[in-house]
């Protein structure tokens, strides 16, 4: 295996992330949390589904109705917690390589203050806001 030295200038970092990098790191450990909870509370839900525990019960239609809104709702959150710890991660790499904190789109500075909000944001509030304008076009 080659090590290949990186003898590229070394990008100048100029930021100083680390105040950002601690609040990736935190976020995406309570997130991991978070999906270790919902999935094992999945997984017991319908273990106990399954043992038939509650037969002898005439299952209600409204309480199925619930069971599988809840089973699609904490699915649909894991997914999205998932997608995060993605961002996360991406942004984590981009701290090391250069380009954290740079718009993917316009290639201008994000702002601290949306870091601070968003720190795995990749986009600027202009350009999420367009976005986000394109997607509601295409909703309708
Ligand atoms: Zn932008």
């Amino acid at each position: 295996m080659v090590n290949k030295k990186r003898k590229e200038k070394k990008k100048v970092v100029s930021q100083n992330w680390e105040k950002y990098r601690i609040l990736l790191i935190e976020l995406k450990q309570k997130i991991s949390r978070e999906i270790r909870h919902l999935t094992e509370e999945n997984i017991a839900k319908s273990q106990r589904d399954a043992s038939g525990e509650i037969s002898g019960y005439t299952y209600h239609m409204a309480d199925m109705a619930s069971d599988s809104f809840d089973r699609d709702f904490s699915y649909t959150l894991v997914k999205n917690e998932q997608e995060l710890i993605y961002l996360i991660d991406e942004a984590l790499s981009k701290m090391d390589s250069g380009g954290y904190g740079i718009c993917e789109f316009c290639n201008k500075k994000i702002t601290k203050k949306r870091l601070k909000a968003i720190p795995y944001a990749k986009n600027c509030l202009n350009c999420q806001e367009e976005e986000e304008k394109r997607i509601r076009k295409e909703a309708r």
